[in-house]
């Protein structure tokens, strides 16, 4: 039984780090940590990502530890470990997919203008980037029905090939300039 709660619980405890990281380094003014550098040059240029390697030495610490507490723990530790792992590797996809690839579904639509609203609305809301939960939890949600992006910085996948909003999405979107 403590195995399967483990699991989830190593899924949720990415999404805190998730939140926590994204909110409290990433967005700190006085946090010189390269990955905190490397954020907001993805807020500044549209289809930025950090460099996989970049990010390497920081999850391998992390990951390492994680799963050495494994060694420790027996099967909760590395179901932990696992979860956690799974989920940070799914935020990397769907964030780096928000970007660059249309939603599959209503919830990937609606998370797209969850992250879209961070970056172009308010950068000091909905830091959560796979789900609002920490945001709501923590008073930093805002709703995001309508996104207003400035034209050159508009994600393709929202663009038709006039470079207006597509229609499928143009109810939830408007571009400035
Ligand atoms: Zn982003
Ligand atoms: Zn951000």
């Amino acid at each position: 039984m403590l195995t399967p709660i483990a699991l989830v619980a190593g899924a949720v405890g990415w999404t805190l780090t998730e939140y926590l990281l994204h909110r409290f380094v990433f967005h700190n003014p006085r946090a010189r940590a390269t990955l905190a550098v490397e954020h907001l040059k993805h807020h500044r240029i549209e289809g930025y990502f950090t460099p996989a390697s970049e990010k390497a030495s920081a999850a391998v610490v992390v990951i390492g530890a994680l799963v050495g507490s494994g060694f420790l723990l027996g099967a909760p530790g590395f179901a932990f470990a696992f979860g956690f792992t799974a989920t940070y590797l799914g935020y990397e996809v769907f964030h780096r997919r928000a970007h660059v690839a249309p939603p599959p579904n209503r919830i990937g639509r609606w998370l797209r203008r969850h992250h879209l609203h961070h970056h172009f609305k308010n950068p000091q809301s909905n830091h959560g980037v796979t789900s609002p939960l920490w945001d709501l939890v923590f008073g930093t949600y805002e709703p995001s029905p309508v996104v207003a992006i400035p034209r050159p910085r508009a994600p393709g996948w929202l663009l038709d090939a006039a470079g207006d909003p597509d229609p499928r999405y143009a109810a939830e979107y408007r571009l400035l300039g």
